[in-house]
């Protein structure tokens, strides 16, 4: 039985005869967007094959969208034409809203009877304050849904050919934000538990102060051979990954001139990149085919919309 199913190919690609007929055999419900909802949608880190089937659903319903700087254009270009967009981020300078604001915003288009899609780069509840904005939901009686996104940290890491665990080097993973909410690094950071407690660490934010966070992780017992990987723009087509020390991080950075965002990965699973670089290896024989991405959508359309 398993095998016969293993041989079955992909939905999308097997011919013409209704892949909206097969896909309805599988029992694969997805929700309807009732008026009145919010959902905290994570959008992922960029590449738009990264969207959860739940967002792409949610991004076929929503009534009006409002989103943040990290949420790649391409992603944008998913939503129905007639969606209205609101823009809630920090670019070009401007100040970006507070999140007070934002949340009550959020609050007052339910309540007009809109479905609202709150939609978040990454993951909505990291380093994401979907967790505030989900409290005021809560705190008015709002109700709503959250679909998770892949997080920066996770995706930026395998796409540079490294895995975030691996046995023989971590058995825990730890996510640090090297940013807290006044713009500095957080104070409740205890430096000597994490340079001694946390073999692999995923950072956030933390290019402008990584000068004083490699320094105090050397300080609290870190090695300055340490390797390090900073993955810039992780998974759009600017990805730009730098592979340096602990020691020599803060200065490569400035040198190298990495854009924003960009996520810090420090410990022994850094190496395994030499092997694991499937993205650009050195033998680049292969050739990628693309599978256009209406095709998926497609699959997808019935249950959107609006009735
Ligand atoms: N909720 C998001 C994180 C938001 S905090 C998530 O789960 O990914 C913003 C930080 O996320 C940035 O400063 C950067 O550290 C990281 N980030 C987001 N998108 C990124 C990307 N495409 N490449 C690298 N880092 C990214």
């Amino acid at each position: 039985m398993e095998h016969d199913r293993h041989k079955t190919s992909p939905l999308w690609i097997q011919d013409d005869k209704g892949a909206h007929e097969r896909m309805a055999t599988l029992g694969i419900d997805f929700p309807v967007f009732e008026p009145g909802w919010v959902w905290l949608v994570g959008a992922g880190p960029g590449d738009p094959g990264l969207l959860t089937l739940h967002a792409v659903n949610a991004m076929q319903q929503a009534d009006i969208v409002v989103y943040d700087a990290l949420v790649d254009d391409r992603i944008l270009k998913l939503l129905r034409p007639e969606a209205q967009r609101i823009y809630a981020g920090k670019r070009g300078g401007r100040p970006s809203a507070k999140q007070a604001d934002i949340s009550l915003y959020l609050v007052e288009l339910a309540q007009q009877g809109l479905r609202v899609l709150r939609l978040k780069g990454g993951d909505p509840f990291v380093f994401g304050r979907g967790g505030e904005e989900g409290l005021t939901l809560v705190e008015h009686g709002v109700p709503f849904r959250v679909v998770p996104g892949i997080t920066a940290g996770i995706a930026g890491a395998a796409y540079a050919g490294i895995p975030t665990t691996h046995r023989d080097c971590n058995s825990s993973v730890t996510f640090v934000t090297g940013h807290g909410a006044s713009g500095e690094v957080p104070d409740n950071i205890n430096w000597a538990a994490l340079a001694q407690g946390a073999p692999v660490l995923v950072m956030y934010m933390a290019m402008k102060h990584l000068r004083r966070i490699s320094g105090e992780l050397m300080a609290n017992g870190r090695t300055g051979d340490e390797p390090v990987a900073i993955i810039s723009r992780a998974t759009t087509a600017d990805q730009h990954i730098l592979i340096t020390t602990l020691a020599n991080a803060a200065d490569d950075v400035e040198k190298a001139n990495l854009e924003p965002p960009a996520v810090c990965i420090v410990g022994k699973v850094v190496d395994l990149r030499d092997r694991l670089n499937w993205l650009s290896p050195q033998d680049d024989v292969k050739t990628v085919r693309n599978v256009p991405f209406d095709r998926i959508l497609d699959l997808l359309a019935p249950a959107g919309g609006k009735d």
